[in-house]
C-alpha cells in the first residue's frame, strides 16, 4: 500500500505503459486515478480491464492547452487534489533521414512529446502547490540519451524533456513537488511494433532481433516493469530524489 491515499493522472493511459502504471497504482492503494488518451474507446477498454470504482477516464490531446487544463481540472474536481502526475503520453513519428522526414510529423511529436508535457506541468503545479507537494514523473526514453538514425523528431524530443525535468525540479522544489524522468530501453508492446516495422518494413521480426542485440540482458523492457520504476518514484520512497533521470534499460546505454 504504497500510494495509499494518493491521488494520479496518467497520460496516455490507455497505452501500454500507462495502463500497466495504473495496474500497479491500484495494487498499491492509490485512492483514485484519472486515466487521459485520445480515444474514448480506448479508454472504455482500459477501465473495462482495470475494473475498478477508483478509476476514470478523460479525452484530452496533450498537446493542447485547453484539454490539459480540463483533465488537470477533473482531477482535482475527482480527487481534491494531484499527488502523482505521470506524463507517459508519446508518439514515435515516422521512421526517415532528416532529409526526408516530414515537417509536420516533426512539428507533432515535438507538441505531443514535449509541449503535452510543459503543459502538464504548466497545469498541474499550481494545485501541487496549493495542496503541498507532488510527484510527476515523465516518460523519456533512451532516446533522450544517444541518438538513433531515422528517428530525429523523436530523439530530438525525448533529449528536450531533460530541461523540462531539470527546471521542473528546480521551480517545484521549494513547494515539495519532485519531477523525475523514467529512460526505458524499447518496451515489448505497441509502440516497438510500430518502430520495428518502420525501420525493417515487412521484417519486424528481424528488427526486433537487431535492436535485442544491443541490450545486454538481450531482451525488451516489459511494460510491468517500468511501471514499477513509476510506482517507486510516485511513492514517498523516493521522497528525496528529484530531477533524476531514471534509466531502464537493460544495460543498453552503460
Ligand atoms: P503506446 O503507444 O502503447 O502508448 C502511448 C499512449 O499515448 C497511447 O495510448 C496514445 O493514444 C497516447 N497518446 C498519443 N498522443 C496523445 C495525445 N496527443 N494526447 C493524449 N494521449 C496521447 O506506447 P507506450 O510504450 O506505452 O508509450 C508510453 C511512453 O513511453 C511514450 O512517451 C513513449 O515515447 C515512451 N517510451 C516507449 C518505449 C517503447 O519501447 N514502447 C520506450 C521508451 C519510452
Amino acid at each position: 500500500m504504497r500510494l495509499k491515499n494518493k491521488s494520479a493522472v496518467i497520460t496516455g493511459g490507455a497505452g501500454g505503459i500507462g495502463l500497466a502504471s495504473a495496474e500497479k497504482m491500484l495494487a498499491e492503494g492509490v485512492k483514485g486515478i484519472l486515466l487521459v488518451d485520445l480515444n474514448e474507446e480506448d479508454l472504455k477498454k482500459a477501465v473495462a480491464e482495470l475494473d475498478s470504482d477508483k478509476v476514470s477516464y478523460v479525452t484530452a490531446d496533450v498537446s493542447k492547452n485547453e484539454d490539459v487544463k480540463k483533465y488537470t481540472e477533473k482531477a482535482v474536481e475527482l480527487y481534491g487534489r494531484i499527488d502523482i502526475l505521470f506524463l507517459n503520453a508519446g508518439i514515435e513519428g515516422e521512421v526517415k533521414p532528416i532529409t526526408e522526414y516530414p515537417e509536420k510529423m516533426y512539428d507533432k511529436v515535438m507538441d505531443v512529446n514535449v509541449k503535452g508535457v510543459w503543459l502538464g506541468m504548466k497545469h498541474a503545479f499550481p494545485y501541487m502547490k496549493e495542496s503541498g507537494g507532488g510527484s510527476i514523473i515523465i516518460t523519456s526514453s533512451v532516446a533522450g540519451i544517444q541518438g538513433t538514425a531515422n528517428v530525429s523528431a523523436y530523439v530530438t524530443s525525448k533529449h528536450a524533456l531533460a530541461g523540462v525535468r531539470k527546471v521542473g525540479a528546480l521551480e517545484g522544489a521549494e513547494h515539495n513537488i519532485r519531477v523525475n524522468s523514467i529512460n526505458p530501453s524499447p518496451v515489448d508492446n505497441r509502440m516497438m511494433r510500430s518502430l520495428e516495422e518502420g525501420f525493417a518494413p515487412g521484417n519486424a521480426e528481424q528488427a526486433k532481433k537487431s535492436f535485442e542485440n544491443t541490450i545486454p540482458l538481450k531482451r525488451y523492457g516489459k511494460n510491468e516493469e517500468i511501471a514499477d520504476l513509476a510506482v517507486f518514484l510516485a511513492s514517498d520512497e523516493s521522497q528525496f530524489i528529484t530531477g533524476a533521470r531514471h534509466v531502464i534499460d537493460g544495460g543498453m546505454t552503460v
